[in-house]
């Protein structure tokens, strides 16, 4: 199944890594109290959720498609269904899908309150280039040159 082309806000709003499970995700715009949606896509295109919060979402996501923990090495076997919040939640980081990373329960834990570059710098630049290939992204599908 094809998958149609994005929206501006869809680009926007997607998550910083652009890949599998978190690309599985499209915004579908807000609730009446704010919180962004996102549809949950399989592998091949095809919607298996049409709305949910960014956590759920990308729960069903990692469902689909599970990743490997953003803070463990590469070789490290998949993780349980845990997400970690990059800002913690005691640092007013929010359930916004682009905060989101997929973590094993042992860094889930351990990182707790500590920032992402205070706890894994490893991680936090990984993740600062993600957010900068998004960056990118957006600019150009909105024709603004960096
Ligand atoms: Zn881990």
């Amino acid at each position: 199944m094809p998958i149609e082309p994005l929206t501006p806000h869809q680009i926007i709003f997607a998550h910083p890594i652009d890949e599998a499970p978190y690309n599985l995700l499209r915004y579908v715009g807000t609730d009446q109290g704010g919180t962004h949606l996102y549809a949950v896509h399989d592998l091949s295109g095809k919607q298996v959720k049409p709305h949910a919060g960014a956590y759920e979402a990308l729960k069903l996501a990692q469902g689909i498609s599970p990743a490997q923990c953003w803070y463990c090495p590469p070789e490290t076997p998949l993780p349980e269904h845990h997400r970690d919040h990059v800002i913690p939640r005691a640092h007013d980081g929010r359930n916004e899908l682009h905060n989101l990373v997929i973590a094993c329960p042992a860094h889930n834990t351990s990182k707790r309150e500590l920032s992402i570059m205070d706890c894994h710098p490893y991680a936090g630049r990984r993740y600062m280039e993600a957010l900068h290939a998004h960056i990118s992204r957006v600019a150009k599908a909105n024709a603004i040159p960096l």
